[in-house]
């Protein structure tokens, strides 16, 4: 036989759960009645065993699978297909979220900022990173040195074929907007003052809010001394 169901190799006949079985030295689970009259041995010795009475079983004893419900008592084959694939499916999820009370469902909004935060930080460095694009010998990062790639510093300091030299890559890390006025008159110090912010805008209302402050306090002064 090359089917899958499993019969009885004396009579080919499929076994049914019910069926009282007996096992024969050679061939395995066997009806029981197929085997009656066959001779009865010890299976540790071989030795026939007079008016030996043959031991039986049910095939479903032996060949189904238990299959135990939740109290671990066996529900037995009683089961059905549907049953049984239902006892193995994974519920489908809830909304995780809905069941969030409200101090969890705070530290998970608190966590998703962390997470914005971190993301757009990432993605400021990766900028950064990718304007990095200029390359130095290891031991000098004169601008002088400073060369478009390994195989430029290679050609620019006659680096012979099989030697391995450093470099290191840089380049701009950051682009601000810097500007400067001389000192002002009503200053503490004589330092110059200086507009340095991350856009161009910015620097440019720094120093124009740093002129108009001076003209009004010129203003002020004209009238108090006329
Ligand atoms: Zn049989």
């Amino acid at each position: 036989m090359t089917d899958d169901i499993h019969r009885c190799p004396l009579c080919s006949v499929p076994f049914k759960l019910e069926d009282v079985c007996a096992d024969d030295i050679t061939e395995g689970t066997c009806h029981a009645e197929c085997l009656e009259g066959s001779p009865v041995v010890d299976l540790e010795t071989g030795d026939e065993i007079p008016d030996g009475k043959i031991s039986t079983y049910l095939y479903r004893e032996v060949m189904e699978p238990r299959i135990f419900d939740e109290s671990g008592k066996g529900a037995g084959f009683e089961l059905t297909h549907e049953a049984l694939v239902a006892a193995l499916t994974i519920p489908p999820p809830q909304t995780h979220v809905a069941l969030l009370d409200p101090h969890a469902q705070g530290l998970l909004a608190a966590q998703n900022n962390v997470i914005d935060g971190l993301m757009a930080e990432n993605d400021r460095l990766r900028k950064m990173l990718a304007g990095c694009d200029w390359y130095w010998p290891e031991d000098d990062t004169s601008s002088e040195a400073c060369a478009d790639g390994p195989w430029q510093i290679a050609e620019n300091c006659d680096v012979k074929p099989g030697d391995v030299f450093g470099y290191s890559r840089g380049g701009i890390v950051e682009t601000r907007y810097y500007g400067f006025l001389d000192p002002a008159e009503d200053a503490d110090s004589d330092d110059e003052f200086e507009a340095d912010e991350p856009t161009r805008e910015a620097a440019e209302a720094k120093i124009a809010a740093e002129l108009q402050r001076r003209a009004a306090l010129a203003t002020t002064e004209g009238s108090d001394n006329g």
